[in-house]
Order: structure tokens, then C-alpha cells, then sequence
């Protein structure tokens, strides 16, 4: 934080000296181009004026009169044909004047040195108390010729704007300095405080504190960031909840496992009883199996790699196919089946949408109740297949609904709990359809049924 604000505040007095530097040259420019000239113009209006006045009234003392001259704010400068030499007002700081232009002037002509002072980068014109910085003209007083170099006594007509334009760059600069300051903490501070909310989330704690009321870029980072703990905290929350499933899931038929394992190793136990623990044994490790060929399909499917494998493929005659797999098991529960199963042809990958069938047919089977009954149709509506499973079985209320694709999510009623299952299939199926760019829908109700819709694109 700190070298965010000293750049910051590095960055900005450089760039408010390089508006400085750049302003000023800008001036400059402007005065040699613009400023000299009429400069030059208006102090030759001056000068010849005085050269006039001298000339027309020889009775004066020309001293006296350029000394008063010179009390108004100017800087006068007399040389006559002899090289005697007056100096009246603020001395000039450099006072170098090549002798060839003093006699010019004495012959009558008018030095510009204003207009043709050499143009220097970094020193304003204007401000240069030198001799060669003046107008020069020639003037006749009592039948003596002078030649005159005049300019304004800078100092003198503008030493209080100095000082006052002195004061005010003085002030901005201080105040733009200070002002600087305080905002870089401003901007500084919502920075600091997110990175604050990042340490303690990434410590574990997903309540941060992030109130803002602000609704610009500040305000909508903060509310980014408060959505983004906020589904860290739900994925880190399914996590340790799926963990916890995995574990109880693999821990029940394991210690089964082990109880019956045990009873089988007494001698005293039965032909019948063998048999039967046998068979419960099977029935743990077939759990197991399912269990952990669920989760590897599950695991898959959420890398994301590339496990489709897609083709064009007849899903009636998949169904049906599926159908005589279970025709002993519908048969065995005294269930109806009725379907309308036409050959349509879609573009996926039929091992997936199989496990997909496999698994809503096998729950119409499992949920459904003795003598119910199951339909099953497909048809296909524009682009897209429409799959509906049927069952009259023991359906579900509107808040299983709402969880039935969760993992390891298992209707808990007095009437399901007997029924073996894991609690992964509908989450696999929703994985499935999903990764087919189609939709499933759910209709139920308690001690009804429920309509299983699944929506495929046809290509
Ligand atoms: P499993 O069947 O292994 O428990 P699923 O993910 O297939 O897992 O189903 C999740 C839950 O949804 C089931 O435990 C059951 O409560 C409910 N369910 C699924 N299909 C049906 C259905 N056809 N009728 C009633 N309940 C169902």
C-alpha cells in the first residue's frame, strides 16, 4: 500500500511539473511570437515620444527630464557622439550594447532590440534586464545629437504583480501538493481494504466485511468480490458436505462388510444363514461398485475433459434396448409399461445418454409403488427431442424437487429410506443433458408421481 501511494503521489507532482515546464514553454513561445512585437512597437511609440519632446524643447535640462522619465518606471540608458555615457533609473544588469549600433542610432536609426533580443528556452525576454533588451533612438537636444535606449522598468511596474503571481503559483502548487495527499488516501483506502478482505478470505473466513455504498468502479468491484466469498463459501460448504457423503457412503457397507465377514468365519452358523450373509455381502460390494463408478462418471464429468464421444444414433431403439433390460424388474414389481418409442436419429454420445435413461427408468422403478405404472414416449418437436418418463409411484414434495440434482441429495421419507441408492444418479443426468446443451424438467407429487422431461437438440 505504501509504494502504491508514494508512486501515486511521485506520479502526480511529475506530472504537475511537467504541465509546468510545459506551460511555460508554451508562454514563451507565445511571447516571442505574439507579446514581442507589440512590445518592441509600444516602447518605440514611447521612445520616439520622448526623443520629441526633448527635441522640441531645448530650454529643459535633458538630465533632469530623463531622470523624471525614469521615476514613471523606465530604464534609460544616453550615450552622445563622444561616447559620454548617462545611465537613469535601475541599472541595467548586463550592460554589453555593440558600439556599431550606438552609432546607427546616433546616425538616425531606430534599434529594435526589443523585437530582435535573442529567443533562449528557458528565459522569458520580457524579464531581461539588459541593455541589448531596449529600443534605441536618436534624439536632438540643443543641436546635440544623443542616442537613447529605453525599456520598462520591469521591476519596478510589476514588482508587486511579482510578487502577488509569486504567492499564487506558490499556493497552488502547495495546495494541489496537499490535496494530492488526501486523495491518494482516499483512492488508496479501498484498496487497502480489499486487501485486507482478501487475507481473510484467504485465511477461511467467508464473512467479510465489505460495506460500500458507493456505486462506481470501487463499489462495483467491492460487490464482486462479496458475490465471489459468497460462492467460495457455498463450494467450500458442498465440499466438506460431500466429503462427509463419501465417507458415511463407503463407511456403511464396509463395516457390513466386515460385520458379516465375521459371522461367516464361526463355525456354528447355518447353511441358511451362510447363504444369506453371503448375499448381503454381495449386495455391499455391488453398492460399493456402483458408489465408486458413479463417482469416477461424476469426476469426469466435471473436469470437463473430453469424455464426449459424440455420433449419430437411433435413442428409440437405445430405449428399447434399455427396456428388455429391465422388463424382469418391472415385471418382478407387477408395473405397467406402456411407451411410444418412434426410431429418431441425434447427434451425441450414446454411452452417456444411456447411463441417462438407465438412470431415470431405474428410479420410475424404484420409486414407483406395487401395480403402478410407467409410460415412456419421445418426440421430436423442431430441432430438439423431447424424452418423458411417467411413474405412478411414490413421487416427491416441491422441496425434494428443488433438490433432487444436489449430490448425495436422497428424499428422505418412511418410504424411500428402504430403497438402496446413492443419491449421485440425478446429478449425473443433469451433468449429461447439461453437457448435450439440453434441459431437464421435473413434475411431482406426493403419492402421485412424477414426469421426468428431458429436451436433447436433435444435431
Ligand atoms: P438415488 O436414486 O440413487 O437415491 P438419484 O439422484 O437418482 O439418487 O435420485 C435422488 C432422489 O430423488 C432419490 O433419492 C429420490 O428420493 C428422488 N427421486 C428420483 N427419481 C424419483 C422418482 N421417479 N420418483 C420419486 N422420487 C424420485
Amino acid at each position: 500500500m505504501r509504494t502504491l501511494y508514494v508512486k501515486f503521489i511521485v506520479i502526480t507532482t511529475g506530472m504537475m511539473l511537467t504541465s509546468f515546464i510545459f506551460a511555460f514553454l508554451i508562454s514563451n513561445a507565445y511571447y516571442h511570437q505574439k507579446i514581442k512585437p507589440f512590445n518592441d512597437k509600444k516602447n518605440t511609440t514611447v521612445a520616439l515620444k520622448i526623443a520629441t519632446f526633448a527635441n522640441e524643447h531645448p530650454d529643459n535640462n535633458l538630465g533632469v527630464y530623463l531622470e523624471n522619465i525614469s521615476e514613471v518606471g523606465y530604464q534609460l540608458y544616453l550615450v552622445d557622439s563622444l561616447g559620454n555615457e548617462h545611465y537613469f533609473g535601475e541599472t541595467f544588469r548586463d550592460k554589453s550594447l555593440p558600439a556599431s549600433t550606438k552609432v546607427h542610432v546616433l546616425n538616425g536609426e531606430i534599434f529594435h532590440g526589443i523585437l530582435h533580443f535573442p529567443r533562449e528556452t528557458f528565459v522569458t525576454g520580457f524579464f531581461a534586464n539588459e541593455l541589448r533588451n531596449t529600443i534605441g533612438v536618436p534624439l536632438k537636444h540643443n543641436g546635440k545629437e544623443y542616442a537613447l535606449f529605453i525599456r520598462p522598468d520591469i521591476k519596478f511596474l510589476f514588482g508587486e504583480l511579482h510578487v502577488f503571481l509569486g504567492w499564487i503559483l506558490l499556493l497552488a502548487i502547495s495546495l494541489t501538493i496537499l490535496m494530492v495527499l488526501i486523495n491518494t488516501r482516499y483512492l488508496i483506502k479501498p484498496i487497502s481494504t480489499l486487501t485486507k478482505a482478501t487475507k481473510s478470505l484467504a485465511n477461511g473466513n467467508y464473512k467479510v466485511d465489505l460495506a460500500s455504498k458507493r456505486d462506481d468502479e470501487i463499489g462495483q468491484l467491492f460487490q464482486s468480490f462479496l458475490q465471489m466469498a459468497r460462492k467460495l463459501e457455498l463450494m467450500e460448504d458442498m465440499r466438506k458436505e460431500f466429503i462427509s457423503n463419501i465417507s458415511h457412503d463407503i463407511q456403511s457397507p464396509l463395516s457390513n462388510i466386515k460385520g458379516y465377514t465375521n459371522l461367516l468365519a464361526q463355525d456354528s452358523i447355518s447353511r441358511e444363514e451362510k447363504t444369506q450373509y453371503v448375499s448381503i455381502i454381495n449386495s455391499e460390494i455391488r453398492r460399493l461398485s456402483s458408489l465408486t463408478k458413479q463417482l469416477l462418471l461424476l469426476a469426469s464429468l466435471d473436469r470437463n475433459e473430453n469424455i464426449m464421444k459424440k455420433k449419430c444414433f437411433n435413442i428409440g431403439e437405445q430405449i428399447k434396448g434399455l427396456i428388455r433390460n429391465y422388463q424382469w424388474a418391472i415385471s418382478e414389481k407387477g408395473l405397467m409399461l406402456s411407451y411410444s418409442i418412434p426410431d429418431i436419429v441425434i447427434m451425441g454420445d450414446p454411452s452417456l445418454l444411456e447411463t441417462v435413461w438407465d438412470n431415470l427408468l431405474s428410479n420410475a422403478i424404484k420409486y414407483n409403488i406395487p401395480n403402478g405404472s410407467i409410460e415412456i414416449f419421445i418426440e421430436e418437436r423442431g430441432n430438439t427431442v423431447f424424452v418423458t418418463f411417467v411413474d405412478t409411484g411414490l413421487g416427491m414434495s416441491s422441496k425434494a424437487v428443488d433438490r433432487i440434482f444436489e449430490r448425495f441429495y436422497r428424499a428422505d421419507t418412511s418410504r424411500t429410506r428402504s430403497i438402496e441408492g446413492t443419491g449421485l444418479g440425478l446429478s449425473i443426468v443433469s451433468s449429461i443433458v447439461k453437457l448435450h446443451n439440453g434441459a431437464i424438467t421435473v413434475k411431482s407429487k406426493e403419492r402421485e408421481g412424477s414426469t421426468f422431461i428431458i429436451e436433447l437438440p436433435v444435431k
